[in-house]
């Protein structure tokens, strides 16, 4: 039986924050997490209790369960044919988007063209062969992989300073308010932070203001 990867939605949007903020992207969101299940009765139970992302099972937008090739092709219509960059940009997201992808994924993204971006909960090693790596760390959970191209730190997380995670092999760091009913207090704590350790750079999460995916 050929591996099938479990998509929950892919769409081609902007991306929302960090480093490629404002980006056009297609997004591909894989199903399942490793630090919560993704159901509200294990909220109160789960590593990860702050989370705002529907990754529960293959019901959004072009989600399923995809073969290699028709993955490929799904990801690639979505992007506009007449684009006159050459090179065609995805987010693999989640859930934990680690828990799935592998190296014939890679290195089929490549082959269709794509630059490949991952955001990771950083608790599983990521292949050297994506191109853009961003890990955003959970209170709680054992980092694994310390090394990439940006180190987002979702602020404040009880327990978790800023400080811990500096000597970290990135090549950038973002605070990036939790949100909530605190948004504007973090949005604020976030913004001092900044100030006071210019190392840090505040991540908005723009793709809410802009009301998009
Ligand atoms: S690690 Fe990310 S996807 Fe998983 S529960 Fe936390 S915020 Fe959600």
């Amino acid at each position: 039986m050929p591996k099938k990867y479990a998509v929950k939605e892919s769409f081609y949007t902007l991306q929302g924050e960090g480093f490629h903020s404002g980006r056009p992207a297609v997004f591909l969101r894989f199903s399942g997490c490793n630090l919560w299940s993704g159901l509200e009765k294990d909220r109160t139970t789960a590593i990860c209790k702050f989370c705002d992302t529907d990754f529960w099972g293959t019901d959004g937008i072009n989600g399923g369960k995809y073969e290699l090739q028709n993955l490929i092709s799904m990801v690639t219509s979505l992007w506009p044919e007449e684009s006159f960059s050459a090179k065609k940009f995805i987010v693999c997201t989640g859930g934990e988007p680690m828990l799935q992808i592998d190296l014939e994924l890679i290195s089929a993204l490549h082959q269709a063209n794509f630059e490949i971006a991952l955001e990771t909960n950083g608790t599983l090693a990521v292949p050297e062969e994506i191109d853009w790596i961003c890990v955003s760390p959970k209170g709680g959970s054992q980092i694994i992989q310390r090394s990439g191209h940006e180190l987002k730190l979702v602020h404040p997380q009880n327990g978790v300073d800023p400080t811990e995670f500096e000597d970290w092999d990135f090549n950038h760091f973002y605070l990036q308010p939790m949100d909530g009913p605190l948004l504007e207090k973090n949005t604020a704590i976030c913004l001092e932070y900044c100030m006071k350790n210019p190392r840090w750079k505040l991540s908005i999460q723009t793709h809410k203001i802009l009301n998009i995916q």
